[in-house]
């Protein structure tokens, strides 16, 4: 596929979505529009229930798109085929609030899991495992299990699962709320960093206040809409 960088990493035009069928039906999304350039850390925030994860799992190509247009590096996710969404699925990393790490493997084996699908030699996958794991500070915890490290540190394993395939976006929920205040700016950091580092586009879910100067742009949403943007130094200072 020819990729052509000057096209947004995400494209969402009128976009609606809708939980439950027949008079349970409830729209939750309401003719969201929003363009993310590649390379842009996007923080989006607003209250509980005002529809932050719908969205996110839908440019995750995590749930179908019912109504509207949501195009994520130039593929169309309406009427997208199961084939189609698992492809779009390659060039994400997920980060999610809990860490979803496996409590039965080595904060290196979770890692490693993410490269599986992915076509890289035996050798040069540990090269990318040992050095994801420096850039997050953990490579002398690279044999631990999870139940030995601490909240920050299994945080910091799923930005480094997340990263390790190289992935064109991130997409994170709410990835420091479990974490205390040092953490979790501490987390957010090196997910700039590396993302900085790959050129890769970030939208990261968040109530969080004291993050928000890492965003080159902030975005809000309150029930169900998306009601404005704004440059991120204009709400930081
Ligand atoms: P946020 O992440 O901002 O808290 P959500 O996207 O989780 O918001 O939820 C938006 C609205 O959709 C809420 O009213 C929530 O109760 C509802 N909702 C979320 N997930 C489901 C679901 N799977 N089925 C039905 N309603 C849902
Ligand atoms: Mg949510």
């Amino acid at each position: 596929m020819v990729t052509n960088l000057s096209e947004p990493a995400i494209s969402i035009a009128h976009l609606n979505h809708y939980y439950g069928q027949g008079s349970l039906r409830k729209q939750v999304l309401f003719d969201i529009n929003l363009r993310i350039d590649r390379g842009e850390i996007i923080i989006m925030t607003g209250p509980s229930g005002s529809g932050k994860t719908t969205l996110l799992t839908l440019m995750g190509s995590l749930r179908s798109i019912q109504e509207g247009n949501l195009t994520i590096l130039e593929q169309d996710l309406l009427h997208a085929t199961k084939e189609q969404m698992t492809l779009a699925r390659r060039n994400i990393g997920y980060i999610f609030q809990a860490h979803n790490l496996l409590s039965f493997l080595t904060a290196y084996q979770n890692i490693e899991m993410a490269l599986e699908i992915q076509e890289v030699t035996a050798t040069a996958a540990d090269t990318r495992i040992r050095s994801v794991l420096s850039a997050v500070g953990l490579e002398h915890r690279m044999d631990y299990y999870p139940s030995d490290l601490s909240g920050g540190q299994k945080q910091r394993v799923a930005i480094a699962r997340a990263l390790v395939s190289q992935p064109k976006i991130i997409l994170a929920d709410e990835p420091t709320a479990a974490l205390d205040k040092k953490s979790g700016r501490d987390v957010v950091e090196i997910m700039e960093k590396l993302a900085r580092d790959q050129g890769c586009t970030i939208l990261l879910v968040t109530h969080d206040n004291r993050i928000l100067d890492l965003a080159d742009r902030i975005i809000y949403m309150e029930d169900g809409y998306l009601v404005h943007h704004s440059d991120a130094n204009a709400i930081v200072q």
